[in-house]
Formats: C-alpha cells, structure tokens, sequence
C-alpha cells in the first residue's frame, strides 16, 4: 500500500485518525490526486492491491475518510481485530470492513473485485459479463453478470447534480435493429435525454426510460435531471409547452411538422443520442433487456460524463467510492428488479 504518510494504520493501533495531516488530506478527496489517491497504471495497481489487506485499507480509507466511525453507535475510534474486522472502542461492536458495501457477503477475494473495477472503468466502451468472465477467470458466466449489475448500481448516484446552463432535451427510440427496420413501434423504448450546452460542444449528459412522451412523463424528467431557471430547448411538441409554469424558460423550435430535421435543430441530444445506440449495439449486441435498461443508462452516462478524463484510475476511484456506501444486491434480486420508471 503506497499512503506514505497517511497509511490507514489498523493492526491493533487506534485508528480515531486524529492525525492533522491525514485529514488534511481526505478533505481534499474531492479533487483526488493521481498516484496519491488511486492508482495511475496497472503497474502501479497491481503494487498497491497486491494482498486482501491492502484492498481492506483501502475500502475503508474510502468509507470512512475522516476515521473509522462505528455504524451502530458513531462513536470515533476502533481497532482492527483480524479477518477485516474493526472493533468500536466504544461499544465494542465488531464491523465487518465490507458490510454496508457493495462487497457486502461476496465469497470471492476483494482482489478480485478490484480487478473487476479497475478492468470496467479502465475499457472506454465498457464490458460485458462474457467479456469479464474471460479476463478475470471467472468460473460462471452469473457472477460475471452478476457484478457487473452491481457495479453498474453504483454507477448511478455519481454525479446526481443536476444539468444547469443551457440545456437540450428531446426523445429516441432505442430498439432492436430488425424492429427499428420493420417500421413498428411498439416494442421499442423510450428514452429522453438532456444534454448540456457547452459552447459549441456537449457538457454533462442525463437520460432516462420513459413511459410515453407525454408532459406528465416529460416534466418529471426535467424537474429531476436539471436545475430550475435553466433554459431549455426543446422541439415543438406540447408534452414540452408547460415547462415555463415549472420554471424553466423554455425556447421550444417549432420543429415537428417542419422540415428542420432534428439533428439540427437539437445536436447535442441527437449526438449523444446515435452514440448510445452504437454503444448498445456495438458493446452488448442490443441485447439488453427493458427492465435492465435504466441501469445501462447509468453506465453510458457515467461513461458519457467523464469521457474527458485522462485518468481512467479516476473513474476507478469514484466507483469505489460509491461502492463502499451501497448494499450489495442478491443476483435473484438484481434479476428480479425492475427499475422505477421504465414502467
Ligand atoms: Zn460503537
């Protein structure tokens, strides 16, 4: 582990970390450091992942930045009692270092984990389950498939600001190719995407399934992806027309039933939009089941999102933070879900 100086001490010594130094540091988190805070290459991964405790301190520097606090009382302070376990001075409750985590339960090595994620955020288009299973050596396609719907849960409270600026915001239909040639329109989903003007480029990017393109599903969206007082830019369809009494000033393009096509009028939505269903197609073969799909929204807009990152360890970085702060899910669970939203 290369913390130098703020090594997560745990072997029996007081981990309160009351120490000025490291605190100084972890409230710096949000502006994590290359080579400090995660790792830059594989080289240098593999140097500080290379034993399950490594991985331990490393998951807890992440949950608790500013000291071990014990979840049953919040008393500051405990010891490391073995077999990533940490022990309240306090109460004297024993935490398991993975409990609460995505990692919660998992019968496999946190090595192996760590792979998982750094080998996810690391390829630019992402993995799929068959993919992840080969590289990792996975005995059965399910726990691939498996993590990689955990890591993707994790995908989707990063970045939950909303859109603000100037925002284009506008619907696609994301379907199988042979349904999308054969003209119907019924098997298709949904989806309506708000992108950020940049200039004369993108910023940020949200997206979700929708039930039909009506104001009461649209308007929600709005309220939810983007800041109130944002301008937004839409196409002429009425679904659109109350925005202004929600608060957004609205400069609507009396698109529809003209013949600007939409990729003119609306470029940044519509980029983004044929980047998606070449990334559906080209990394998961558009074989990806409606009630999954908001999940893989998420992945393409983390993905989207910091596409601008040179430091792929980053994106490493910011999913295991997510991941130390949510529950793990059951694969009979995960199969299960259906995502709010896509009806
Ligand atoms: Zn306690």
């Amino acid at each position: 582990m290369k913390f130098s100086a703020r090594t997560f001490h745990m072997n029996g010594v007081s981990i309160s970390l009351s120490l000025p130094q490291y605190v100084e540091v972890m409230e710096e988190s949000s502006h994590p450091v290359g080579g400090v805070d995660y790792p830059r290459t594989l080289a240098e991964f593999d140097a500080w992942f290379s034993s399950e405790r490594d991985c331990e301190e490393y998951l807890c520097r992440l949950r608790w930045p500013r000291g071990f606090e014990c979840p049953a009382c919040g008393a500051a302070g405990g010891w490391q009692t073995g077999r990533g376990l940490l022990r309240c001075s306090t109460c004297g409750r024993q935490t398991s270092t993975t409990a609460g985590t995505l990692f919660e339960g998992t019968r496999k090595p946190l090595r192996l984990w760590f792979q998982a994620v750094w080998y996810f955020t690391n390829q630019k288009h992402g993995v799929s389950a068959l993919g992840l299973q080969r590289v990792l050596g996975l005995g059965s396609y399910q726990t691939a498939w498996t993590w990689l719907h955990r890591l993707r849960r994790a995908m989707v409270r990063p970045d939950r600001d909303r859109l603000s600026g100037e925002v284009e915001v506008d619907e696609t239909f994301l379907g199988s190719p042979d349904i999308e040639t054969g003209g119907r329109g019924t098997d298709k989903t949904l989806i309506v995407i708000a992108a950020e003007v940049r200039g004369r480029g993108t910023g940020r990017i949200r997206m979700a399934c929708i039930r039909d393109a009506s104001a009461a599903s649209l308007i929600p969206f709005v309220e939810s992806a983007v800041v109130e007082g944002t301008l937004v830019r839409t196409d002429g369809w009425a679904g659109y027309g109350p925005l202004p009494r929600y608060g957004y000033p609205h400069r609507p393009t009396s698109q529809r039933g003209t013949r600007i096509p939409a990729h003119v009028a609306m470029p940044r939505v519509h980029r983004v939009a044929s980047l998606l269903k070449r990334w559906w197609l080209g990394t998961y073969h558009g074989g990806i089941s409606e009630r999954h799909l908001e999940y893989y929204l998420d992945e393409f807009t983390f993905r989207f999102n910091r596409r601008n990152s040179r430091a792929r360890g980053l994106l490493f970085y910011r999913l295991l933070q997510q991941a130390v702060h949510m529950d793990a899910m059951p694969y009979t669970q995960l199969r299960s879900h259906t995502p709010a939203g896509s009806g």
